[in-house]
């Protein structure tokens, strides 16, 4: 017999294809799906295990389209040398340098964290980007196991790269490869996979076609951090005579479930290659300032019809958060105050949910018949007039102000009260500073 759920007396915000705001409404869940949405006098209570939302607001769970787990032992991490003046010294003395010495417990501690962090602030789905070059092989399976146990739904992959030399880079595609064959036999909805890559600079054109031959013939969306910086595009120029998007069209990269994180510093026709190919770009701003790389022309891509979606890069793992930095920033870059409010929502109530939903067998990010189940309630009691016309105002000036109280994930509640259930997050932060001290040793 299928188990069934009411999630009543709040308002649900439904977000998804024509958002609606529906004072004391109802969501009716069974197993992992939502199927039905509506009034709460309109929807049937029969046989339902009910959960009372306290007048809060019913919406879907937040979606993060870029991050990396593995960020959380940076936190505090000293330099030996003198600080980085451009993003490769970034790379090189910080990033390249941590995840090389984390073996796979680091892996599987350090994202035990961000994922409850995520699921306190509502984000229930996270597509994240891997790199732990001395432990490699397993990687994927130990954060895996890390959202399972927290349960939030995750789009893992493995950033392939040369960087680290061809043992290193041929296990980087074998465990893409593996993860991507065992998530396709599994038909776990929990769990899906893309093929990464790092980024166009530590890729050669060798190991750039072995991916795309590997990836292809698994049918598997991409995951590559793109024009990040200008030395990936001069790079790209001087070694290949191309730009980094064209780079990827030629090897048949780009496509409707690829993500290119960033896409800083690209030219006219790289956009129109972004567009035509119906690729994903996932804006990063937070991490785009903290590296002083540039702004991406998101209002540019966006008004071309690109679909460009938000993620943090690890920054944070609150996605309201992040949110509001891409308003500001579109507003700080262009100094016109009409820049950036709606489009920010767009990127994460909008263009989120329908980059993850190419990655899942069911749609995700909005509360309709027939979606996945992740729903959270956010103790938000409104002092202005809350409707479907305003929504965008309450997400970005109110909302941000309340906190999460429940988190439904694939059906299941896993956070309540500011919760995780079955996680002792002071056990695990105790446990992740024993590691992250550890590994600073070896760093
Ligand atoms: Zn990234």
């Amino acid at each position: 017999m299928s188990a069934e759920t009411l999630i009543s007396g709040g308002t649900v915000v439904t977000l998804g294809e024509n958002p609606k705001v529906i004072e004391d409404g109802a969501v009716r869940v069974r197993d992992n799906l939502i199927v039905q949405v509506g009034r709460r006098g309109d929807v049937s209570a029969d046989g339902c295990k009910r959960i009372d939302a306290g007048g809060g607001v019913i919406m879907p769970g937040m979606i993060n389209a870029h991050n990396h787990f593995y960020s959380t032992f940076a936190c505090g991490i000293a330099l030996k040398e003198d600080p980085p003046t451009n993003f490769v010294e970034i790379l090189q003395r910080l990033w390249w340098r941590l995840d090389k010495v984390l073996t796979l417990e680091d892996v599987y501690v350090s994202s035990l964290t961000p994922l409850c962090r995520g699921l306190r602030s509502g984000t229930t789905t996270v597509i994240d980007h891997h790199a732990s070059p001395g432990a490699v092989r397993g990687s994927l399976d130990a954060i895996a196991r890390a959202a399972g146990e927290v349960g939030v739904r995750t789009c893992l992959c493995y950033e392939l790269s040369d960087r680290d030399g061809p043992e290193i880079m041929q296990e980087g595609l074998d465990e893409n490869e593996a993860f991507l064959k065992a998530h396709r036999a599994s038909g776990d909805p929990m769990l899906s996979a893309a093929f990464g890559l790092h980024a166009s600079m530590t890729l050669s054109q060798e190991t750039l076609e072995r991916a795309a031959e590997v990836g292809r013939a698994l049918q598997a969306g991409f995951h590559v951090h793109v024009a990040e910086s200008k030395f990936d595009q001069k790079d790209s120029l001087g070694k290949y005579g191309k730009r980094v998007v064209h780079r990827l069209a030629d090897v048949e990269m780009l496509g409707s479930r690829t993500i290119c994180a960033h896409c800083i510093h690209l030219k006219e026709s790289e956009y129109e290659a972004l567009l035509d190919s119906g690729t994903n770009v996932v804006h990063n701003p937070q991490s785009n300032m903290n590296n002083a790389v540039g702004a991406a022309a998101v209002l540019q891509m966006l008004s071309m019809g690109i679909q460009v979606g938000l993620g943090t890069d690890a920054m944070t793992a609150n996605m309201l958060d992040e949110m509001r930095v891409a308003h500001l920033l579109q507003k700080h870059v262009t100094a016109d105050p009409r820049a950036g409010f709606v489009e920010a929502c767009q990127m994460l109530f909008e263009n989120n949910r329908r980059i993850a939903s190419k990655f899942f067998s069911k749609p995700l990010g909005a509360l309709a018949p027939d979606h996945l189940a992740d729903i959270i309630v956010v103790d938000y009691d409104p002092v202005t007039p809350l409707h479907a016309n305003n929504l965008w105002g309450h997400m970005m000036f109110g909302l941000p102000t309340a906190s999460v109280s429940l988190a439904m994930v694939n059906g299941a509640v896993r956070m309540e009260n500011g919760r995780v259930l079955g996680v002792d997050e002071a056990e695990v932060a105790g446990k992740s500073r024993e590691l992250a001290a550890k590994a600073w040793e070896r760093f």
